[in-house]
C-alpha cells in the first residue's frame, strides 16, 4: 500500500466505497489524515465502517473544514450532472480528486524519478498496460501495475527510484487526476464512447488529452483525427511528441508494416520489432498496442532484445481474442469482451476461415456494421435474444443456424470446422452483445466457452483459467 502523506493532520471527505475506495480511504488513514467516507449504498458504507473506516453522511457534514475531497471515478463528476457531493464540494471551494491524483502526490514527494507510464485511449488500454507490464518484467525491471486494470494503484508498492509504474487510466480518472505527470503517456486512439458521461466528443478528448499534456513523452496513436491533432497541438506547444501509427508510414515515430514494428527517424526506417507468430498479439488493433508498448519501453531504456523477448512471452488478456485450445487445424477463439459490434470488428478482421459465435442480449445497430467481414465467416451459430435479428442481418449472405445455447453452439461450431479443408479455422466467440440475457457478465461466458472448448475431445488447451 501506498500511504497518502500529503495530507497528514488533514481532513479529507471521500465519496464511493467499492474496492478502490475503501483502499484509497486505507491509504489516505495510513498517511495520517482523518477522514470522512460516504456512499449511497448502505451495504457498501457498513462494508467500509466494519473495516475501521469512519463514514458519515456528507450531506450534514461540515464542507468548510476539508483539505480535499476524494471522488470514485465511478460517480458523475460532470455529465450528466455532477453528484450531489461535487455541488458540495465545489460550495465550499474543496478540491475533487480521485486515487490516481493521489499516487502522483506521493510519486513526486517520494521519488520522482520512479517510471511512471500511463496509459488511455478509447481501445486496448488493458492490452498495452498488461502488455507494457510485462516486457518490463520479464527484463526483470520491479514493476507495478494497476489503476482501471487489477489493482486500484494505492494499492501498489511504494514509489522508489527504480521502480516502475504502469497504470491504465480511464477518462473518468483522469478527470480526477489534474496533475497527473507520467514519464511516459500513451494515448492510444479516441472514438466516441461513454459521451453519456463527457458530454461532448470534444470534452471527452480534452480530458484524455490531459493524460500526454503533463507527460514528459507523448506517445500518440495517429491513426484517428482527434489523435492526430493533439499530436500536432502538443508538438506546437514544444513537448516531445512520439507518433505511432498501425497502418502508415511516418516519418518519425513508429508504425507497423504488416507484423513488422518499425521506427522512422527523418524519414529512414529500420526494424524495432515483429510480431509474426505471436498469437496473442494477432490483428491491426494490437499492431497499435505493441507499438506504444514498444516506444513507452524504449523510452525507459529497455534493449530491443528485451523487449522482442516480451512481446513474444506474452500471454495475453483473458477473453481479449484469447486463444484457449486447438485441435489439429482449428483454435478456439475466445473475445467475450466483444460486448458490441466495434469490439467484435478487430476479432472478425483478423481470421479469415470463422466459425462465429455471436448474439447475447442485442446492442443498438446490431452487427449491420460488422457486413464487410461477412465474406470471412464460414458460417454463424446464433445464441440468446439476438438470434432472432442477427439471423435477419445475416440474411443470404452468410449461412447460420440459431444454436440458441453457447454449448449447442460450440459444439455445432467444432464439427463444422473439423471438416473445413480450407486452412486454419478459428471457432470464434466474439458476441457482439451483452451477456445478461444468458450469463452473469462477459467474463462468466467467456469462461463458459473456454470449458465447453476444451471439453470436446482431443481440443489441447492453451492457457488455463484465470
Ligand atoms: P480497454 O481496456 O480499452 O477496454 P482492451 O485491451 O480490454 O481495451 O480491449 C478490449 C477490446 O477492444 C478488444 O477485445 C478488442 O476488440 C478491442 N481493441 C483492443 N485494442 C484495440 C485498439 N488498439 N484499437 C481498437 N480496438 C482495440
Amino acid at each position: 500500500m501506498i500511504p497518502a502523506a500529503s495530507f497528514a493532520g488533514k481532513r479529507v471527505s471521500l465519496f464511493g466505497l467499492g474496492g478502490s475506495g475503501i483502499a484509497t480511504a486505507h491509504a489516505l488513514i495510513a498517511g495520517g489524515a482523518e477522514i470522512l467516507a460516504w456512499d449511497d449504498n448502505p451495504d457498501s458504507v457498513a462494508k467500509a465502517a466494519a473495516a475501521g473506516i469512519a463514514t458519515g453522511d456528507l450531506r450534514a457534514a461540515d464542507w468548510s473544514r476539508f483539505a480535499a475531497f476524494v471522488l470514485s471515478p465511478g460517480v458523475p463528476l460532470t455529465h450528466p450532472k455532477p453528484h450531489w457531493t461535487v455541488e458540495l464540494a465545489r460550495g465550499a471551494g474543496v478540491e475533487v480528486i480521485g486515487d490516481i491524483e493521489l499516487f502522483c502526490r506521493e510519486r513526486i514527494q517520494r521519488s520522482p524519478t520512479a517510471p511512471f507510464i500511463a496509459i488511455t485511449g478509447t481501445n486496448g488500454k488493458s492490452t498495452t498496460t498488461a502488455l507494457t507490464a510485462h516486457i518490463l518484467k520479464s527484463a526483470g525491471r520491479d514493476t507495478q501495475m494497476g489503476g482501471n486494470i487489477g489493482r486500484a494503484v494505492m494499492t501498489l508498492d511504494p514509489p522508489e527510484p527504480e521502480r516502475h509504474y504502469v497504470v491504465e487510466c480511464s477518462s473518468y480518472q483522469i478527470d480526477l487526476a489534474p496533475s497527473i505527470n507520467p514519464t511516459a503517456g500513451i494515448l492510444l486512439n479516441l472514438t466516441p464512447d461513454h459521451l453519456d458521461r463527457h458530454g461532448t466528443m470534444a470534452h471527452y478528448a480534452s480530458i484524455k488529452e490531459r493524460l500526454v499534456a503533463g507527460s514528459d513523452t507523448a506517445i500518440i496513436g495517429v491513426d484517428d483525427s482527434w489523435c492526430a491533432q493533439i499530436a500536432d497541438r502538443l508538438e506546437r506547444a514544444g513537448r516531445q511528441v512520439i507518433r505511432i501509427s498501425k497502418r502508415l508510414p511516418l516519418t518519425d515515430g513508429y508504425f507497423a508494416d504488416g507484423t513488422d514494428l518499425m521506427e522512422a527517424v527523418h524519414g529512414r526506417y529500420s526494424r524495432v520489432a515483429f510480431l509474426e507468430g505471436i498469437g496473442s498479439l494477432r490483428g491491426q488493433h494490437n499492431a497499435q498496442n505493441a507499438l506504444a508498448a514498444v516506444a513507452a519501453c524504449l523510452k525507459v531504456g529497455l534493449e530491443l532484445g528485451e523487449i522482442q523477448a516480451g512481446l513474444e512471452s506474452f500471454p495475453g488478456l483473458a477473453h481479449r481474442m484469447e486463444q484457449v485450445g486447438r485441435k489439429d487445424h482449428v483454435l478456439f477463439i475466445n473475445d467475450s469482451k466483444a460486448t458490441n459490434a466495434d469490439a467484435a470488428a478487430p476479432a472478425l478482421s483478423s481470421f479469415n476461415r470463422i466459425y462465429w459465435i455471436a448474439g447475447g442480449l442485442p446492442k443498438e445497430g446490431g452487427i449491420e456494421p460488422l457486413r464487410g467481414f461477412f465474406p470471412r465467416i464460414a458460417k454463424a451459430y446464433l445464441i440468446g435474444e439476438a438470434a432472432p435479428a442477427f439471423s435477419a442481418t445475416l440474411g443470404e449472405a452468410v449461412p447460420y443456424e440459431i444454436s440458441g445455447t453457447l454449448a449447442a453452439a460450440v459444439e455445432h461450431a467444432a464439427h463444422d470446422a473439423a471438416s473445413d479443408t480450407g486452412g486454419e479455422a478459428v471457432v470464434l466467440l466474439s458476441p457482439a452483445c451483452a451477456s445478461f440475457d444468458q450469463f452473469k457478465n462477459f467474463e462468466v461466458r467467456g469462461e463458459a466457452f473456454r470449458q465447453a472448448a476444451t471439453a470436446i475431445d482431443g481440443v489441447k488447451s492453451i492457457g488455463g483459467p484465470r
